[in-house]
């Protein structure tokens, strides 16, 4: 079968490969079967090993959903009553947390920091200092909104120093860089299918501490369908979800992990991170700026500032790159207009070098100067004052 290979470089869903896409036409099965309960078993048991999690303290949960289900779980399952959740707030997917909290009613603060710098580990501190009801400590590993990445294993220090459980949002890292849960000071993690692993949307997973999802089975039950202990329960007793699975999805899923483990944890990342220096390299020699530090950025996605010309034309550059098989993607920073490149999926540095040769006929398409130009209060490296 011949399937067109798009190249994606929006922050997921991520290029897959055809052997992934395939893996999803199988014969029709019902998903209470034990063959399918035993797949899904290796799949929790991989997706702990991914960040190195101690088996016998660690587990997998599984949900059909896109990877906000994970944030919705996590908070509306882990806090106990009379207790409150910490947000450390530096971008896009840490305002969904707020936004979570905000729906539920869950008592939080909204530690908020600028989004284009590293939140103050100080400020952590003392919002700790302040409030002994802080339950839970929630912050977002890669901040996929900017591409800055987080302190999480000091962020996850501080929790534990005061008492309070630590959830990292590590949807836009996992199964790209690596990540080691203890060394992290990670209780519990999310991710999707569609991202790191290369694989489909429609299956997310939390993945962590089992005795903490054990002793939330106390907590206020807030949601029927999104409740962790449930979820974990309801595997821990039968093997299977509560509800009906993503069936074709977790086979390509299952597929995924067999490719993530052929190609390895090192070697990924170092493919990652080629992506991502070709996608800087031609940046650069376009003259374009980014919006994030370079030493805080996490490797994997990249925030443009739009250039000063009359002529761009970010709806029209995109769909003259979605035209030739290249998928760009708009920003998420509500104080500049951006525009993001990313190095998820599964494609290589040769990628992005056919990807430049279109994105310049592109930008010479719409007359857009070339190298392209600013004004002189839209510098890189920090979004000013
Ligand atoms: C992609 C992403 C999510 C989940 O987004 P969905 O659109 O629901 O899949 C959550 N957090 C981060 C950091 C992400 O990058």
């Amino acid at each position: 079968m011949e399937i067109k290979r798009n190249i994606l470089l929006n922050p997921g869903p991520s290029t897959t490969t055809d052997t992934v896409k395939l893996a999803q036409v199988v014969p029709d099965i019902c998903p209470r079967e034990k063959e399918f309960g035993s797949m899904m078993e290796g799949i929790r048991r991989d997706l702990v090993e991914i960040v190195h999690g101690d088996p016998n303290e660690y587990t997998a949960v599984l949900f059909c959903g896109s990877g906000t289900i994970n944030i919705d779980v996590c908070l509306n399952s882990l806090l106990p009553a009379e207790k409150k959740i910490l947000v450390v707030n530096n971008g896009a997917y840490s305002t969904r947390a707020v936004e979570v909290c905000q729906y539920y009613g869950l008592p939080h603060i909204d530690l908020s920091f600028p989004v284009d710098r590293l939140p103050d580990l100080a400020a952590v501190r003392k919002a700790l200092q302040d409030d002994p009801d802080i339950a839970l400590v929630y912050a977002t590993h890669h901040e996929t909104g900017t591409g800055i990445l987080n302190p999480i294993r000091e962020i996850g220090a501080l929790a534990h120093e005061y008492g309070a459980a630590f959830i990292a949002d590590t949807t836009s890292s996992y199964a790209m860089r690596p990540i080691n849960v203890h060394e992290e000071n990670i209780d519990f993690c999310m991710a999707s299918a569609q991202k790191g692993l290369m694989a489909m949307a429609g299956l997310s997973f939390v993945i962590g501490r089992a005795d903490m999802i054990r002793q939330s089975a106390s907590c206020p039950r807030r949601s029927y369908y999104c409740n962790l202990f449930m979820q974990y329960d309801f595997f821990e007793k039968t093997g299977e979800m509560h509800f009906t699975p993503p069936v074709q999805t977790i086979y390509a899923a299952v597929q995924a992990l067999k490719e993530y483990w052929a190609e390895g944890e090192e070697r990924k990342w170092a493919r990652h991170t080629r992506v991502f220096e070709a996608i800087h390299k031609g940046l650069d020699r376009l003259g374009f700026k980014d919006v994030v530090k370079r030493e805080w950025q996490s490797g994997l996605v990249v925030s443009v500032l739009y250039p000063d010309d009359v002529n761009w034309d970010f709806m029209g550059v995109h769909d003259y790159c979605y035209e030739r098989g290249f998928t760009i993607y708009p920003g998420k920073i509500s104080a500049a207009n951006t525009f993001r490149l990313c190095a998820l999926g599964a494609i290589d540095e040769g990628d992005i070098a056919s990807f430049f040769r279109v994105f310049k006929m592109a930008l010479e398409h719409y007359g857009i100067s070339v190298p392209v130009k600013y004004g002189k209060y839209s510098v890189g490296g920090g979004m000013g004052a």
